[in-house]
């Protein structure tokens, strides 16, 4: 028997019989695999003030304040009985520091990062390394690993969307998106956590509870294994979106690292402008992410009342829609031609009045952004209903006609699950169901 980690739990039977903030539950679990440390944490933190639970008087809000086994230094390693680096783990910089300190070249560092990343070698091990010299592949086969992620499976949707299901080393699963769309355009759709720690109500991945960050290698591995696995099917995939499982800047240092990674343009060589980190608007993060890195940016705005949005989104009685878009209108100002793209999904009866619509032409006034609607994706016990296309429509021309650039996305990859927000897999315990307003009962599922 191993001890795993400590798994924080909250129930609401459990919350609403403590007087203090979270209780921690310590469990010990049988290791499936050797050599590995879970910790595993679900943790809602408390506050009785914001608003009630649905099940009991206690109220929730996602907790920022995990502690993880630290994923800093520049080199990512595997764990502390083996020692060997992960090289998907590291920025070039690194790999070249690396590289040196085993008395190798500079010149032999570039050529393992092209084979790693360029001219559809993507190496998955260390006879894939043609053209290297011996002495250099045996010091990398007895100090490094070359993938951080095990194939499980792959799902076609219907329309063409496929969903890569990967096993991570201690036994947890993540899924990534490939969404071939018009014009040679082909995304991917990566994930930056298991689970997600923001309980936005709308959405599965957020059912699960945050049960780990992933490394920077685990991320950037699923968009090399993406183009290895079906680039020849439907050609080249151009555009990384991190919209998969997970809140990017809940992970942030991995999610920057890994889109450094993946914009090396001796590398994977993706374009700034087509690397999306999306986030449910952690502002700090979002500050930090302007600042550090030149990908682009996507908030999920979703609401243009604080009252929606704080039952929606969790996270907005944390950093308001007001300090959001001011943060935005602020830090987006000072950059030049930089747009933010705002997903709004759309919930019938819920975010999707006219009154909505005219709401958010004033809300985003003076931020360079385009706005992104989004059809709502059911999934099994979801309250919400999707707002029908003509509605959507109605909503887009106001929009328009208020001066925003307005897009919409209908779902992609539904019948596999594989659509925004339906991602992951629900256990025995689940995210707290909040508490809905009083006037938005009737446009929920149970009572429709
Ligand atoms: N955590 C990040 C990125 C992952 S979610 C974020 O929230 O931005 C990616 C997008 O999917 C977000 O815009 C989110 O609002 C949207 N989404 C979540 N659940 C959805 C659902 N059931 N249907 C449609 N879009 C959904
Ligand atoms: Fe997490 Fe994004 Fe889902 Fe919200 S919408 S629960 S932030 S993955």
């Amino acid at each position: 028997m191993r001890r795993l980690g400590i798994i924080t739990v909250v129930s609401p039977t459990l919350l609403s019989s403590t007087p203090s903030f979270t209780r921690t539950l310590s469990l010990t679990l049988q290791s499936p695999l050797r050599n590995h440390r879970l910790t595993n944490s679900i943790t809602f933190l408390k506050s009785r003030s914001l608003a009630s639970f649905s099940s009991s008087s206690a109220a929730y809000l996602p907790a920022l304040d995990y502690e993880f086994p630290s994923t800093k230094g520049s080199v990512a390693t595997r764990d502390d009985d083996n020692k060997k680096v992960i090289l998907k783990g590291m920025t070039y910089a690194s790999l070249q520091e690396w590289v040196e300190s085993h008395g190798f070249r500079p010149g032999q560092a570039m050529m393992l990062w092209k084979r790693l990343y360029k001219d559809n070698i993507w190496a998955q091990n260390v006879d894939q390394l043609e053209g290297l010299n011996k002495d250099f592949k045996r010091m990398i086969s007895e100090h490094a690993e070359f993938g951080a992620l095990s194939f499980k499976d792959v799902r076609s949707a219907s329309d063409g969307t496929r969903k890569i299901l990967f096993t991570l080393d201690d036994g947890l699963v993540i899924e990534t998106v490939v969404i071939p769309c018009d014009r040679g355009r082909t995304t991917v759709c990566v994930s930056s956590q298991v689970g997600c720690a923001m309980n936005c109500q709308f959405c599965y991945t957020g059912r699960m509870g945050l049960k780990r960050n992933l490394t920077a290698a685990e991320i950037v591995e699923q968009a090399v294994y993406a183009r290895r696995l079906l680039s020849d099917e439907v050609g080249s995939i151009t555009n990384v979106v991190f919209m998969g499982m997970g809140e990017p800047f809940h992970n942030i240092d991995n999610v920057i690292k890994a889109a450094n990674i993946m914009v090396d343009e001796n590398g994977l060589h993706f374009s700034p402008r087509k690397v999306t980190v999306s986030t449910s608007g952690l502002v700090p993060q979002l500050k930090r992410f302007l600042r550090e890195s030149n990908c682009a940016l996507a908030v999920s705005l979703n609401a243009t009342t604080d009252e929606v949005r704080n039952w929606i989104m969790p996270i907005n009685r944390k950093y308001k829609l007001s300090l959001l878009l001011e943060t935005l209108r602020e830090e987006l100002n000072s950059m030049h031609k930089y747009k933010v793209l705002f997903e709004y999904v759309m919930l019938a009866g819920v975010n999707d009045s006219m009154e909505d619509a005219r709401r958010l032409v004033e809300l985003v006034q003076g931020i360079p952004c385009k706005i992104n609607l989004i059809q709502f994706n059911p999934h099994s016990g979801s309250q919400f209903i999707q707002t029908d296309e003509d509605k959507m429509i109605k909503f887009r021309n106001v929009l328009a006609e208020g001066g925003c650039t307005v897009l919409m996305r209908f779902s992609r990859g539904n019948d596999q699950m594989a659509a925004c927000g339906q991602l992951g897999m629900l256990g025995a315990i689940q995210a707290p169901v909040m508490r809905v307003p009083e006037q938005f009962r009737t446009a929920l599922k149970a009572s429709a």
